[in-house]
């Protein structure tokens, strides 16, 4: 199989200076599982100083870093916007892509979502792309659609072979930050199915890419989840802001 497993922390727009300090402090002397890369996502303005934190601390090896966000354009006239050179400059390795947050509250299309997985991968960097669906899809049965719908045209503008640098995130809507997490069974049965996706694209590409699963992952179900075949790892929001349970989420993860 030869995967590496991720766990990502997506901190939204929480936290603060306190937190940076108080989460690389903890991750100081801690050793990810072999085959593990643990990325925190903190908000754009704690990215310098997380990224001297994890520098001083000697942590470059074990703690990468990564943004929520990063737009589709080089530079220009986009105010309030961030950019991959910018973001390159921070030291940042991973970008999350395509969350729900950011489909639903900014309105981001699959099209849009697929211009920003061109943009940072052209950058040299790891978009974490984000997929799922939402509690009414899941009742009627579209979840396979849902997701086919939001791969297809990142597919469509990177073609496959690039995916054996994306991460996938599958992340029901209905699960995050609900408390609701999908069953292991469901999860891996949704990831077998997105891996069946690449598979019939690309075996080579289906066999590399790294399928998170997040939505309300905690210290008490990662185990299970982690567990199964085509669980690489998590996406983790509200339980990363808790340090020593974030701790123990990276602890499970088993990469190979
Ligand atoms: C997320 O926002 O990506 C997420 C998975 O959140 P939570 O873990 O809080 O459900």
């Amino acid at each position: 199989m030869n995967r590496r497993a991720i766990v990502a922390a997506n901190w939204k727009m929480n936290g603060d200076t306190k937190l940076v300090s108080s989460m690389v402090e903890s991750l100081s002397g801690y050793v990810p599982p072999a085959h593990t890369s643990v990325v925190i996502c903190p908000s754009y303005p704690y990215l310098a100083l997380m990224s001297d934190k994890i520098s001083q601390q000697g942590l470059n090896e074990n703690i990468a870093l990564g943004a929520q966000n990063a737009n589709e354009h080089l530079s220009g006239a986009f105010t309030g916007e961030v950019s991959t050179n910018m973001l390159t400059e921070m030291s940042v390795k991973y970008v999350i892509v395509g969350h729900s947050e950011r489909r639903s509250i900014y309105q981001e299309s699959s099209e849009k979502v697929a211009e920003k997985v061109k943009v940072i991968l052209d950058a040299g960097l790891t978009p974490i792309l984000c997929i799922g669906e939402s509690e009414q899809e899941r009742i009627e049965e579209k979840t396979e659609v849902v997701l086919t719908q939001q791969l297809q045209p990142v597919v469509d503008a990177i073609g496959v072979e690039r995916f054996k640098d994306v991460v996938v995130a599958y992340e029901p809507v209905w699960a995050i930050g609900t408390g609701k997490t999908a069953s292991p069974e469901m999860a891996q049965a949704t990831h077998a199915f997105i891996r069946g996706y690449f598979a019939n694209l690309n075996e080579e590409v289906a066999n590399k890419v790294p399928l998170l699963y997040g939505g309300s992952v905690n210290a008490s179900n990662c185990d299970e989840l982690f567990a199964q075949a085509d669980i690489d790892g998590g996406l983790i929001g509200g339980a990363s802001l808790k340090v020593d349970e974030f701790k123990v989420i990276c602890s499970a993860a088993k990469g190979s």
